[in-house]
Formats: C-alpha cells, sequence, structure tokens
C-alpha cells in the first residue's frame, strides 16, 4: 500500500498548481488523475489573476514555450455597440496580460512540468471510496489502468477532481447552485478571416439574444473556440441535431455568420449543460477542496481557472503549515476568503443576466476610473478592497446603471 503526506485526486489546473507548492515545501505528495492526458476540458481563456499562481507553482517558463495566443483584455459586443476593457488600464496592480489556451495542452504542461519535478502523477485512477480516521489520516481506494484495486494512506487530501466533485459526491455535501441552469453548444473552429474582424488578443463575447451569448476564443494556431450559452428553451426552440443547431446559431447572427459561416470544425460541436454547482463546506478534517469542486458559477467571465489556481495556491499553504503542525483556522483562512472571490463574481454574473451591466458596459459616456475598476473585476483581482466594485459588488452595479440611466434618460 502507498503511504504520502497528500493525496490530490485531478491533474487539472487545481491538482497541477497544488502538487507544484507541495512538494517544494519537501512534502510528499501524489496525484491520481481519472482520464489519460492530454484530455480535452473546457475553460479556454485565462483571466490576468492566475499568473501570479502559476509563477509561484513554477509553470511560467515551460507556458512561455508553448507561445500560446496572448490574452490582454475582454471585449463584449452587442450590435455595432462595443465594450473594450484593456487588462493594461486597470485599477488594481497586477498582470496586464494573460493567455488564450486550448486546455488539452495547457494542462498537460504543467503535468509536465511535475514529471520532470518527480511529482508522481498515476493517470486512468480512479478514486472510488474514501475512509477518514479520527486523526484526519485517510485510506483512499482507486481503480487503476490495469483494472487493479488499490488503497493509498494519505496525511491529507486536496479534492481538486473539477467536475468529477469526488469528495463532496462521496459524502453527500453538493447544494445546487442558485444560478439558473443553462447549457452551451461550442467547437473549435477555423479562423481565416480573423484579421478581417478583432484583434485576436482578446476573449469576445458576444450578445446574441436576451440571456443568450457567444463566446469567441481564438488561439495561436490559428482555430477558434467558439461557444453558444442560454437557456434549455433557447436551445431547444431550434431545429436539428447539434451540428444543425450550430450551423443555424451561426447563420443567426450578422457578426458571427460574416466570420464563421461556412468555416471548418475542428471538431464536431458539442455540448454541456447544467454547470453550476456548489457544496456545503470547502474543507473538513482530513481534506481540503479547492477549484472547480468549491464552486462553479458560469462560464461568461472566464473565472473558472482563475479559482482553480488561486484556491489550490491559498489551500496548499494551509496544508503545508497543517502537516508542520501549526493550527489553520481553515474557516478564515481559506473559506472566507475563497467564498469573498466567488460572491463578487456571482454579483457580477448575475448582473450579467439582469441586464445591469448591459446597461454600464455600452453607456454613451463612460467615466475613466469606473472602467479601470470594472476591469480589474474582469481580471480577476476580485480581493482588492480598495476597489469599490470589489467591496460593494452587491450594491454598487445597480447604482452604477441607474446613474447611467437617469443621465441617458
Ligand atoms: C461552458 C464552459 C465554459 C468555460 N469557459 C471557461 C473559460 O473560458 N475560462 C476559464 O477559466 N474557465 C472556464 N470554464 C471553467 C473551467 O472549465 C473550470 O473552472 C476549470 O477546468 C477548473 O479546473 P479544475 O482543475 O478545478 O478542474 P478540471 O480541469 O475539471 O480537472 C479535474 C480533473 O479531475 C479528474 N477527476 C475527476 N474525477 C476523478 C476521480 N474520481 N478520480 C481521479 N480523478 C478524477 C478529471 O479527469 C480532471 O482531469 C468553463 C466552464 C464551462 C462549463
Amino acid at each position: 500500500m502507498k503511504e504520502v503526506d497528500v493525496l490530490i485526486i485531478g491533474a487539472g489546473p487545481a491538482g497541477s498548481i497544488a502538487a507544484s507548492i507541495i512538494h517544494k515545501a519537501g512534502l510528499q505528495v501524489h496525484v491520481v488523475e481519472k482520464e489519460k492526458f492530454p484530455r480535452f476540458v473546457i475553460g479556454e481563456s485565462l483571466l490576468p489573476r492566475c499568473m501570479e499562481v502559476l509563477e509561484e507553482a513554477g509553470f511560467l517558463d515551460a507556458l512561455k514555450e508553448k507561445k500560446f495566443q496572448e490574452k490582454s483584455g475582454a471585449k463584449f459586443l452587442k450590435g455595432n455597440d462595443v465594450a473594450d476593457y484593456n487588462f493594461s488600464d486597470q485599477f488594481s496592480k497586477g498582470w496586464s496580460w494573460t493567455w488564450q489556451v486550448p486546455r488539452a495542452e495547457f494542462d498537460q504542461t504543467l503535468v509536465e512540468v511535475n514529471l520532470q519535478r518527480g511529482i508522481s502523477i498515476e493517470f486512468q485512477t480512479t478514486v472510488t471510496a474514501i475512509e477518514f480516521f479520527d486523526d484526519e489520516s485517510s485510506l483512499t481506494t482507486v481503480i487503476d489502468a490495469a483494472g487493479q484495486e488499490k488503497k493509498i494512506a494519505a496525511r491529507f487530501i486536496i479534492d481538486a477532481s473539477g467536475y468529477g466533485r469526488v469528495i463532496p459526491r462521496l459524502f453527500n455535501l453538493d447544494r445546487p447552485s442558485n444560478l439558473d441552469p443553462r447549457k452551451t453548444i461550442f467547437a473549435h473552429v477555423q479562423d481565416p478571416k480573423r484579421d478581417d474582424f478583432d484583434e485576436p488578443n482578446r476573449i469576445l463575447i458576444v450578445t446574441y439574444a436576451p440571456e443568450t451569448w457567444v463566446w469567441i476564443i481564438p488561439f495561436s494556431s490559428g482555430t477558434t473556440s467558439l461557444g453558444f450559452v442560454g437557456s434549455f428553451d433557447f436551445f431547444d426552440s431550434i431545429e436539428g441535431g447539434l451540428d444543425q443547431k450550430f450551423k443555424t446559431l451561426i447563420e443567426g447572427n450578422d457578426y458571427l455568420k460574416r466570420r464563421f459561416a461556412g468555416a471548418d470544425w475542428v471538431f464536431q460541436p458539442r455540448k454541456l449543460e447544467a454547470w453550476s454547482a456548489t457544496t456545503d463546506k470547502f474543507y473538513g478534517k482530513g481534506f481540503v477542496l479547492t477549484g472547480n469542486v468549491t464552486e462553479f458559477l458560469d462560464p461568461v467571465f472566464s473565472s473558472g481557472v482563475m479559482f482553480a489556481t488561486v484556491s489550490s495556491q491559498l489551500a496548499s499553504h494551509a496544508v503545508i503549515k497543517k502537516l508542520s503542525g501549526e493550527t489553520v483556522d481553515w474557516e478564515n483562512e481559506y473559506t472566507n476568503v475563497i467564498q469573498q472571490g466567488v460572491d463578487t463574481f456571482r454579483s457580477y454574473v448575475m448582473a450579467w443576466y439582469n441586464g445591469t451591466l448591459d446597461t454600464i458596459f455600452f453607456a454613451r459616456d463612460k467615466d475613466p476610473h469606473v472602467v479601470r475598476q470594472i476591469c480589474s473585476v474582469l481580471a480577476g483581482y476580485v480581493w482588492d478592497m480598495e476597489n469599490p466594485y470589489v467591496k460593494g459588488h452587491a450594491t454598487e452595479l445597480r447604482r452604477l446603471a441607474r446613474k447611467i440611466e437617469q443621465s441617458q434618460g
């Protein structure tokens, strides 16, 4: 039976960040990953706030070598109206750029760096059961690539299993999200006309219909991720299977039609649905949850990988502290910090779907100082309490929208 200090479930960004930081602290770490890598996963547009974590975990050099598409902002398009947020002109101190990445390649790069460092990672190995003991140690059952059942003893577990939600599912901690369930149809497509349209160093978010929007994420390879997000009813109202729906959706918007109609697909359109989820608690005796397992809101502001990396960084430092014999105040040092970031983005997601952000993004006269403050939130700097649009996230957006509505008559 294998015995380790820390068992990490999942080799996505959350798992790889945790493995790197904990290994660097001299603890023995082991990663189990259900899939064979590289594997496809959605979530391709990063936020600048990720970069600080990738830097601490020692991944930046290897990532730079991959020459991923640099991203320096987020652009919102509604008919002819444009709202362009440039990360080099923002309120909070921090990174002014990040990347747009095919995730299979990005996640594989992190894994390769960790393997070169001597971190042990077992692929095609699925956690099926976990038993926790009074001293917080645990015994995890996995089925490995050969179909063999094995046991792993660990002093602590970091669950970074993303949509797998291993510990919440095994221990009944899952809780429904308070956001409406939504659906996406997406594909990677060839994008030969991109230079005639928008600069590739932006994610482009196109308003398609009420509560329905499109992501356009160009990659350095010349292909682009194109995805439609809307309600179940919206997609049901379009005839045909996934391929037909995808084609009809492209034809249904002038910008998309001119840029993407007739373009070849790298893979057939796929769908995903009802992704928002949360849990009763982010930690417990012998474990901590990081990344998507804690809470995933909505893709509109590309916050997923940012939360995956930041939560894993914070959790890893707490685990190192705990295993060195110090006391960790998990509620204040971990849960409340992550929750404050999640709650800030939740306000923005709600403001996006109820039209408040529409008023703000496409206002005629914008206060440049406010634009910079909102830009910092869009860059992922949601822990900067000096920013009124972070500190007052629940009220300030509505207040600003009302002011704009009054001034525009
Ligand atoms: C439609 C959509 C669009 C999105 N767009 C963006 C975006 O543009 N930018 C962004 O930042 N985020 C985006 N996201 C969110 C993003 O996909 C996730 O937030 C991100 O992948 C979370 O990383 P993670 O490391 O927590 O989990 P993952 O990347 O999901 O990694 C978890 C790993 O755990 C493994 N695993 C699962 N179960 C087990 C098990 N039982 N045993 C062992 N291993 C297991 C999985 O195989 C997986 O490799 C989007 C999400 C959706 C739904």
